[in-house]
């Protein structure tokens, strides 16, 4: 690759520390590479670079490697888990074994939950049993369970518009249908918020239609919260098939009585791990590309889509680059942050650690919606920097990837480094089947398809690199801060 000489690359880093000692943080106007006369666009060169990254890594195996890795030798890895602790110690030695420059983890600590013994049945008028799963954070059913009548909602919406005296004393069933992946954030809200809603108003339970598309007889977990000031109560999902079930019961019109067991509780608190590993840059080690998926995954299953594939992919498209020996001249931070799933905690303790140091993120850009292929790319990056992002949407292009907006989001644990005013791309994966395996027991290794994988970690690996090595800042700090609150 194309390498600066030592002078030049000593001026811009000095640069930068100038800025960085003016300002608190880069001013764009400071950074040396922006004068007239300097390039704002890759050379041919380096495009002839990126797109050899893409042909070859999309025939690399590596993120296929790495998730079947992570899925035989930890398995399920909810946080607070002995599983856990053994995906940070497997993330730790993965990185090591992988050749990355540097290896550290920052500390994450959250209140852990438990999950115990889950069972339900139909106790009349057609006794059978049904194949439910606690709701994260729940808490527990008296010892020997508890009976009441069902009484159904077909959306939160409906449950909140209910008058209390329908409700007080039974068990809420919030029988929302999720026809398709595009319907997550429409239907989730019954999961998150549906047991307060129904507790205010006297419930002793809820029981909800799980958030997914499959029609097989596994259960969707996923967290849920308790509002302060309201009563907390037992909160599950059954399968979708189970729902169809119960409310075809219901539609015959008689009382439908549910007993629930649960043994789930609050279990202290834990430290985990944000688990780093790092390419370092050639020219200025100090600003970063940051790629990454969540450690932690549900315990029903092993956590191979969620999100297994997404550290898997950044893991490997940073691999890639260091293996083939064509460093680019920023460096690339791969994070895979602790417990994402019980409330986004490794995003925001990464925030919490780094919020001094914004202006060093180049772009940012997280895995977690499966296995792939990626489908778009989303920029969120000033103005001065579209005509590169639009070379890295043409090198994409053959993947079958459209060029997406300037607003894009960069993925759950990151969203926060976006509203602090980080550079943000979104790389959408196709999610069609996602939700079919999402929080069950079916989400294991088995469904991983290489194709598919390897075209998401090849686009990571563009990205990454393309970011990485650009003529600009993309604008992380104070400016696309504000741009934000527009
Ligand atoms: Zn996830």
């Amino acid at each position: 690759m194309r390498r600066l000489t030592g002078s030049t690359s000593f001026h811009l880093v000095s640069m930068c520390l100038l800025a960085i000692g003016l300002s608190g943080g880069f001013s764009l106007q400071a950074n040396s590479m922006e004068k007239p006369g300097v390039n704002t666009i890759f050379s041919e060169r380096e495009l002839q670079t990126a797109a050899w990254i893409r042909d070859a890594a999309r025939q690399d195996n590596l993120s296929y490697k790495i998730l079947e890795s992570l899925t035989t030798e930890v398995g399920p890895r909810m946080a607070g888990t002995p599983g856990d602790a053994r995906a940070v110690a497997w993330a730790e030695s993965k990185f090591k074994e992988l050749g990355f420059d540097k290896v550290w983890k920052e500390p994450v600590t959250f209140p852990s939950w438990k999950r115990g013994v889950e069972k339900a049945e139909i106790v009349s008028p057609f006794p059978q049993p049904l194949a439910i799963t606690a709701l994260g954070n729940s808490i527990a059913t008296p010892d020997n369970g508890l009976v009441a009548d069902l009484i159904e909602f077909a959306s939160l919406k409906d449950l909140v518009a209910a008058p209390p005296e329908k409700i007080k004393g039974k068990i809420v069933f919030i029988n929302h249908k999720m026809q398709n992946s595009n319907e997550y954030g429409l239907v989730v809200p019954g999961r998150s918020s549906g047991a307060s809603e129904a507790a205010r108003k006297g419930a002793v339970a809820i029981i909800i239609r799980s958030v997914g598309t499959d029609s097989h007889r596994f259960p969707h977990t996923g967290v849920m919260r308790y509002e302060a000031g309201v009563p907390p109560i037992p909160a599950a999902a059954m399968s979708n098939v189970d729902a169809d079930m119960v409310a075809r019961m219901i539609k015959r019109g008689k009382p439908v009585s549910l007993k629930l067991e649960l043994s789930s509780s609050a279990n202290g608190s834990y430290t985990s791990y944000n688990v780093i590993g790092e390419i370092t840059g050639s020219e200025l080690p100090n600003e970063y590309v940051l790629i990454g998926g969540h450690l932690d995954s549900w315990d029903l299953g092993t956590g191979a889509i969620d999100d297994g594939a997404g550290c898997a992919i950044a893991m490997s498209a940073a691999e890639f680059i260091q293996r083939n020996r064509i460093k680019p001249k920023r460096t690339i931070r791969v994070v895979l942050f602790a417990n994402e799933e019980q409330g986004l905690f490794g995003g925001k303790a990464y925030l919490e650690a780094h919020r001094q140091q914004i202006s060093r993120i180049q772009a940012a850009a997280e895995a977690d919606l499966g296995q792939g292929p990626v489908t778009k790319m989303s920029s969120f990056v000033r103005a001065e920097a579209l005509p590169l992002v639009k070379q890295m949407q043409m090198v994409l292009a053959p993947l079958g990837i459209e060029a997406g907006d300037n607003n894009a989001f960069p993925g759950p644990d990151m969203g926060d480094l976006r509203l602090a005013g980080a550079a943000s791309f979104g790389l959408a994966l196709k999610a069609d089947d996602y939700f079919d395996l999402h929080h069950t027991p079916d989400d294991t290794f088995d469904k991983i398809e290489p194709a598919r994988i390897n075209q998401a970690a090849a686009t990571y690996a563009v990205f990454a690199w393309m970011a990485a090595q650009a003529p600009l800042h993309f604008g992380s700090g104070p400016e696309l801060e504000k741009l934000n609150k527009k």
